[in-house]
């Protein structure tokens, strides 16, 4: 079972997508284990996207990105990380494919709704940097049996 860093940016957040972004995750039958609404300081900004400092382009980003409140997320199921951000779609939402989030909802490279971490290490590093232990909560959903077959764990 893996876990991973899903932020719904200040974008999804001012369009109203929350519910059908979220909705996404759950009819897909992932757990989602931590949930809050936080303001994004440009310190938190610069320790989350550290790969991508340097960069011409990340004054755009830190505005954009701690311009509104996001919801932070971290969601639990098997081979996650790949899964989610296969479910997310291309970083430029005019190259992302039509059925993921970006491609169904963004026209724009930088406002592209939604954050998911990238790799086992990318994924417990930012998890680490959203939420300390005691606000993630594991649970097996009651309708687990229905999920998947006892032998796919
Ligand atoms: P992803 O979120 O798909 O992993 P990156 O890690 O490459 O994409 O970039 C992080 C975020 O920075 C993107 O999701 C997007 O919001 C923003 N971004 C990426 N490229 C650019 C760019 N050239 N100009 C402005 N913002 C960008
Ligand atoms: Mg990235």
């Amino acid at each position: 079972m893996e876990r991973t860093l899903v932020l719904l940016k200040p974008d999804c957040v001012q369009r109203r997508l929350v519910g059908r972004v979220f909705s996404r995750f759950e009819d897909k039958g992932l757990n989602v284990v931590a949930l809050k609404l936080l303001r994004v300081t440009p310190e938190l900004a610069k320790r989350h996207y550290a790969e991508h400092v340097a960069k011409g382009w990340y004054p755009t980003l830190e505005a954009f990105i701690t311009g509104g409140p996001l919801v932070a997320m971290v969601v639990e199921g098997l081979d996650v990380i790949r899964v989610v951000r296969e479910m997310v779609g291309a970083t430029n939402g005019l190259n992302a494919t039509p059925g993921t989030v970006r491609g169904d909802f963004s026209s724009s490279r930088q406002m592209n709704l939604v954050h998911a971490s990238d790799g086992p290490e990318s994924a417990a590093r930012e998890i680490g940097i959203f939420f300390q232990p005691d606000e993630i909560h594991a649970y097996e959903p009651t309708i687990r049996p229905w999920l998947r077959a006892e032998d796919e764990n």
